[in-house]
């Protein structure tokens, strides 16, 4: 690696290189200075992480303290008593496959679609009944939806053939089911049977990594950050809050700072307020 040959170019460039051109973002310039610190031999235009920073990920921000991360969910929670999630659904079959319609789609759009599939198809054995061809009818106005429909189908199937008609009640035995990943099966946990669990959407994703309430690099990562930090007797609508913040108040191109319940507490040195 260049750590020896590069080690006193970034004295030279202090002052005048990449970094400075971040302008007001002190905060991320900051952070690729400690990146380059640690590998310190590196030039100073390998420190500027450019899709980190647009992202979020991978700033140093001072960790929230116990008292703060109460405080902003006792917020939420004030504002938000019980929260809820924005798909249509009747049971936990229901729900299972909205959440599978849901990939790369709008809650908004998988409704208006769900809306009628489900008086004609509310358990697997009524969408075998229904079969593929009707059911992408139903669904067409959902992108992918006859790969969405292929897997509607065979997750009924498997729902049937391994699960008794119902759906199962563990992580893995969803996460088996056709079309339904690590996020379908924590949605579905927490929704239909009251789970702790912690999907991690693009919404959460963005609003951990911003507010540095638990920084990561993958969903796997935030995840598993936020089941560290956030207090037991939040956890049942961590995720409905977090999910609301993030489509309604910390919007991604243009974050409601100005409006924003835990504004004093979030790290993003971006932040307007
Ligand atoms: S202050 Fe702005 S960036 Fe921080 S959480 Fe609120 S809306 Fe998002």
């Amino acid at each position: 690696m260049p750590k020896i040959t590069r080690r006193s170019k970034p004295a030279k460039r202090r002052g005048k290189g990449p970094a400075r051109t971040l302008g007001k973002n002190r905060g991320p310039a900051r952070s690729a200075r400690k990146v380059s610190k640690k590998s310190s031999k590196k030039s100073s235009k390998q420190t500027v992480a450019k899709p980190q920073r647009t992202r979020g990920v991978g700033k140093k921000q001072k960790p929230w303290t116990s008292a703060e991360i109460h405080e902003a969910f006792s917020r939420f929670r004030n504002a938000n008593p019980e929260p809820k999630g924005e798909l249509e659904h009747l049971n936990p079959f229901t729900l299972l496959v909205a959440v599978v319609l849901s990939a790369q789609a709008t809650d908004a759009g998988v409704n208006r679609a769900t809306r009628t599939l489900f008086q004609v198809a509310d358990t697997p054995q009524k969408m075998l009944a229904l079969g593929e061809e009707k059911l992408r009818d139903y669904i067409k106005t959902i992108g992918l939806y006859r790969n969405k429909a292929k897997n509607v189908i065979a997750l009924s199937e498997k729902l049937i053939s391994e699960f008794g008609g119902e759906v199962p009640r563990t992580r893995a035995e969803i996460e088996s089911l056709p079309g339904a990943g690590r996020k379908t099966a924590n949605v579905v946990l927490n929704m239909a049977f009251g789970e702790h669990t912690l999907a991690v959407d693009t919404h959460v994703f963005r609003v951990a990594n911003r507010t540095g309430l638990a920084p990561g690099k993958t969903p796997l990562e935030v995840e598993l950050g936020l089941e560290r930090v956030v207090p037991v007797e939040f956890m049942l609508h961590a995720h409905h809050w977090l999910i609301l913040h993030g489509r309604y108040t910390c919007l991604a191109r243009k974050p409601r700072c100005e409006v924003c319940l835990i504004n004093d507490l979030c790290r993003w040195p971006e932040k307007t307020v």
